[in-house]
């Protein structure tokens, strides 16, 4: 190993934020409000950001990156943009929050409802977890049943019953993955693998008439891009259909980024109930779930499920949602990005089976994902191999000494922004390439075996 690589000081300064990470430290736990910020799984201190505007982000000690982080998905209009800050100016001259209904909250309900053939009904909460949690107790309410059924590799945010982790076996109750659940939590929820048909089968005979919900990333998109075959997503469909569970579609990240209907409308699979957050809320708290008129019913105070918010349907958030979606449902909007963003990912492609370099980039839309590894489709979480971490973090260092910024894990997907022209993504495809040939010229040298952490999944 050169020892560039074990020196945890990067070649750009990062004076300034490690001096904030520094304080941040005796303030927070880890020195961050989530834990992936605190750049666990790679090299160096955090970037601590100072502003962003369009492709691009600004660190504490003014060195500028090309974001392909986008605060995790929110941003696909870019940094700062200017119908965003317009609006949201517009409406905070009128006050922040009131605790009783407005105008923009309808607002924004009729943009989402009368361009989204698979819902109904609308609830706003503020966060991807509170949409999730909200929608499990929906389903277990509206179908009297306890148990949900969730896949190992997709991220639902920080609700206990999906803090849960597969144990050994094709159909397992979970393991908890996070201290402070209880373990009559975790007895609730079964976790099978992705693209396995047969363990789904299995857990709706072992546990028939008491699954309340599937819920999955119809897009995995939080421990790499597990991409998978439709076939499996109407299998899926179908199954609960048969069994009266719920189909729950996690879109927090899919959601207003592959099409504007999100999954449901790009494989045209209708679930019973979709969960929202990131896109939706334009940079601001904003999540929401949404179903059938029928099923919607069932939420306070129509119906039984409580559920409740102070600042749901917060009015800034709501003018931010407004001002961005208002720009997605632009003619072309999403073919362009996603076409802008296939071109930058075949370039990629193209370098990479010239030099014969074992990795892939899988894509989907604007969402893509470099995976370390011979393997062509990658479907299962436990498809990953962990050890091909190391290389992403050498790769993240001469990114961010390239003016480049990626979350800071392999197992994190990168977004691009309708702001990255063509000539910004070809800036940034040229930091790429240069990066995989020192990381595939240094594991030449010298094979790396260090110790990398498991995806800690929790931006
Ligand atoms: C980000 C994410 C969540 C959690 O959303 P937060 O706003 O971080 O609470 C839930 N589900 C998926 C699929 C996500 O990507």
């Amino acid at each position: 190993m050169s020892e560039k690589n074990q020196d945890t000081k990067p070649d750009i300064s990062r004076a300034k934020s490690a001096e904030l990470y520094a304080k941040a430290k005796t303030f927070f736990p880890g020195g961050v409000n989530s834990p992936v910020r605190a750049f666990k799984s790679v090299y160096g201190t955090p970037l601590f950001i100072q502003k962003g505007d369009g492709p691009y982000l600004w660190d504490a000690d003014n060195n500028q990156f090309i974001d392909f982080c986008c605060s995790w998905g929110p941003l696909i209009l870019g940094h700062n943009h200017p119908h965003i800050r317009e609006k949201v100016t517009e409406v905070m001259q009128n006050g922040m929050s009131f605790g009783a209904p407005t105008a923009l909250e309808n607002e924004l309900a009729e943009l989402i409802l009368s361009n989204n053939p698979f819902i109904e009904k609308i609830r706003f909460v503020s966060s991807g977890t509170e949409a999730v949690m909200s929608a499990i107790r929906l389903a277990r309410g509206y179908t009297k049943r306890d148990k949900i059924l969730k896949f190992e590799g997709c991220y639902h945010g920080h609700v206990d019953a999906l803090l849960v982790k597969a144990g050994s076996g094709l159909v397992t109750f979970g393991e908890t993955s996070s201290a402070g659940v209880p373990k009559a939590f975790a007895d609730e929820t079964i976790v099978v693998s992705l693209n396995d048909k047969e363990a789904v089968a299995k857990a709706f005979e072992e546990f028939k008439d008491q699954i309340a919900a599937i819920i999955i990333e119809p897009v995995p998109a939080n421990n790499g891009l597990l991409l998978q075959q439709p076939e499996f997503l109407q299998y899926l469909r179908d199954i609960c259909t048969e069994n009266g569970t719920l189909l729950i579609f996690d879109e927090v990240i899919s959601g207003f980024r592959v099409s504007f209907t999100g999954a449901a409308g790009h494989y045209q699979i209708k679930p019973d109930i979709i969960t929202y957050g990131k896109i939706i809320g334009g940079g601001l708290p904003v999540g929401a779930y949404g179903a059938s008129a029928e099923i919607m019913g069932n939420i306070s105070p129509e119906g039984p499920v409580y559920q409740a918010g102070t600042l749901s349907g917060n009015p800034v958030a709501m003018a931010a949602g407004i001002a961005q979606l208002s720009e997605l449902l632009k003619p072309d909007f999403y073919t362009e990005l996603n076409q802008k963003t296939a071109t930058f990912v075949n370039d990629i492609k193209q370098f990479i089976a010239d030099r014969s370099y074992p990795v892939q980039v899988f894509q989907i839309g604007s969402i893509f994902w470099f995976a370390f590894t011979e393997q062509q489709a990658i479907r299962r979480a436990d498809e990953i191999d962990p050890q091909s971490m190391d290389k992403f973090k050498l790769m993240h260092q001469e990114l961010l000494n390239r003016g480049v910024y990626v979350g800071p894990s392999g197992y994190e997907v990168g977004f691009v922004s309708a702001t990255h022209t063509p000539a910004v993504l070809d800036k940034a495809k040229q930091a790429i390439l240069d990066s995989l040939d020192v990381v595939f010229a240094s594991f030449k040298a010298t094979p790396q075996n260090s110790v990398v952490p498991e995806n800690d999944f929790r931006e």
